[in-house]
């Protein structure tokens, strides 16, 4: 078996890349160890409005749940602030799924259930994983879209090495929600809590930096009684949550092997926002690869993203030296505070 692009990891990354490379006329093989894209989904599913002007031709609309404009965040010291958050919150399986159908339109092939092991003899090793079968490919490139923890970055020489932890649940919501709702707690130490709503139900969950050596769960449920306290929130639906990279951005191209989304490093290190950056860094790389031009994905990825995700994780460093000072730290380390972008 022989294809111009392997993509490993079918998640917004890999389909966006997928889908240029596809366009440009390359053969592709897009592979993903699960059964059904998207699913289960690790996400608070919120995507920046701007990002719909990168998704033209994606027929993603159904998957939008609840449409919002702003961004409110309760502080620990009682006040309330808000700032301009549009964008929606997203059934993200479905929206996975939108963008890989794309690529598959284009002329990519799909392999699901399909494991990315490694590379033997120049040869990329995949296994079937209903059947245990393993096979060799030939790939000209090797796209590492495999998320937090990629085994293509890990194996070409780096990997992201810095992690947020985050738990969250799927809830019924007892009174409408218009808003992302963002809250601050010392019991959630180095991140935050949040409520996105989507329709009568909301994800709602809890972000913590691991160097706190703090119990994640005793973080969730805290934040859960206080929103029950609330009368926000009832019956839980779902549970899921993750790992969130917030070493900030990864070398990208090394010989054939590029990484984007996660797997490069591209997620925020204060919000842990990474569907936007995922689908950016997939459309450049697949561009860049079509063109034959690797290096340029390299250096423009880093002109666009770097300078944000290194205000963050600068962000993050001062966010872990003064965390037992909320009321300084949290404005001087949150988005949605002037002093974010004021001062470093
Ligand atoms: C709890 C939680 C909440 C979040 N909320 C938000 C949010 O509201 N907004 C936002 O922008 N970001 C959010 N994020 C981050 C966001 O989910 C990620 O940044 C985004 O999914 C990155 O996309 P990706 O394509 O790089 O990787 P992923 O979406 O992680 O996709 C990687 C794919 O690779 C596959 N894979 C892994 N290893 C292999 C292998 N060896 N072989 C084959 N396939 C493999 C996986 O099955 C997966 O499908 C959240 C993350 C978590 C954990």
């Amino acid at each position: 078996m022989k294809v111009d692009v392997l993509v490993v990891g079918a998640g917004p990354g890999g389909s966006m890349c997928a889908l240029e490379c596809a366009r440009a006329g390359m053969k592709v093989l897009l592979i993903d160890t699960k059964k059904n894209i998207g699913e289960p989904v690790q996400c608070a599913e919120f995507i920046p409005l701007q990002l719909s002007y990168s998704l033209k031709g994606i027929d993603y609309q159904s998957a939008i749940k609840q449409e919002v404009k702003k961004m409110v965040h309760f502080t620990p010291w009682g006040e309330v602030g808000e700032c301009d958050s549009p964008g929606y919150v997203l059934d993200r399986a479905a929206f996975d799924k939108a963008i890989a159908s794309r690529a598959l339109e284009e002329g990519a092939v799909l392999s699901l259930k399909t494991k990315f092991l490694g590379w033997e003899d120049g040869l990329a090793v995949l296994k079937r994983l209903k059947t245990g079968e393993v096979l060799k490919l030939k790939a000209e490139f090797v796209v590492g879209a495999d998320g937090p923890r990629s085994v293509v970055a890990k194996l070409t020489g780096e990997g992201n090495s810095y992690f947020l932890l985050s738990a969250q649940r799927t809830m019924r919501l007892n009174k409408e929600v218009k808003e992302l709702w963002v809250f601050f707690r010392s019991y959630i130490p180095g991140g935050y809590g949040w409520v996105f709503p989507k329709g009568e139900l909301a994800n709602v969950g809890v972000g913590i930096d691991p160097k706190f050596n703090f119990s994640l769960d005793f973080a969730l449920q805290e934040f859960l009684k206080e929103l029950r306290a609330l009368k926000v929130v009832d019956e839980v639906f779902g549970s899921t949550g993750g790992w969130l990279p917030a070493n900030g951005l990864l070398r990208l191209v090394r010989k054939n092997v590029v990484l984007v989304g996660d797997a490069g490093g591209f997620c925020h290190p204060i919000t842990g926002a990474g569907i936007a950056n995922a689908v950016l860094s997939g459309a450049l790389a697949g561009k860049s690869l079509a063109m034959g031009k690797l290096e340029q994905y390299e250096e423009e990825a880093s002109e666009v993203f770097a300078p944000p995700l290194e205000r963050a994780k600068k962000k993050r460093e001062l966010h872990m030296q003064s965390w037992d000072r909320l009321e300084k730290i949290v404005p001087l380390t949150w988005i949605g505070f002037d002093e974010y972008w004021n001062k470093i």
